[in-house]
């Protein structure tokens, strides 16, 4: 795993958000090896520190939900206890108790919409594909019929912007 090594490094020659940000993008989109990706990001969490900043946290969720197998249920239940808290409107361990639940569902065969419908995820994510939506000026709400790609389950969503981040409300549709 010589180039999990060579991504540590880099990620921490790194020293602005704005770096790290374009990191992650980088090798999201050039690293073809998914094993990798889960490797660097498993390995970069497990030695998380609050200086990192959340950005480092919520780029390597996103890789662990995307390319992960339950196997790593125990490194991410280890990961989530000794995360730091850090200051922001949403707390960002919320993501790892969200990476959790997709690890153990994902173990018991289930599709990830049921729990990324728990989880205030947004329509546009991957796994979902909009089929309409329709915004209301007066209530700043907006609904989308969404379908997942995966299993087919239809899914009403009511987007709410009146807080400081959206938020999402899942119902199944028939
Ligand atoms: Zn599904």
């Amino acid at each position: 795993m010589h180039q999990v090594e060579s991504y540590q490094k880099q990620l921490s020659a790194l020293h602005s958000a704005d770096e790290v940000d374009k990191f992650f993008k980088k090798i999201q989109s050039e690293e073809k090896n998914s094993e990798v990706l889960s490797s660097f990001a498993l390995q970069t969490m497990k030695v998380f520190q609050a200086e990192q900043g959340y950005l480092t946290a919520y780029y390597c969720y996103r890789i662990l939900s995307d390319h992960c197998k339950p196997e790593i249920i125990g490194d991410v239940k280890k990961i989530r206890e000794g995360l730091p808290p850090l200051p922001g409107l949403r707390d960002y361990r919320t993501d790892y108790d969200e990476l959790l639940a997709l690890l153990e569902n994902r173990a018991k065969g289930k599709c990830d919409c049921t729990v990324k419908t728990k989880y205030n995820t947004s329509p546009s994510d991957a796994l979902f594909k909009i089929e309409s939506q329709q915004s209301d000026q007066e209530t700043y709400s907006t609904s989308y019929e969404v379908i997942c790609k995966k299993c087919g389950q239809k899914w009403n969503v009511t987007e709410d912007s009146g807080y400081h981040y959206p938020v999402f409300g899942w119902k199944k549709s028939k």
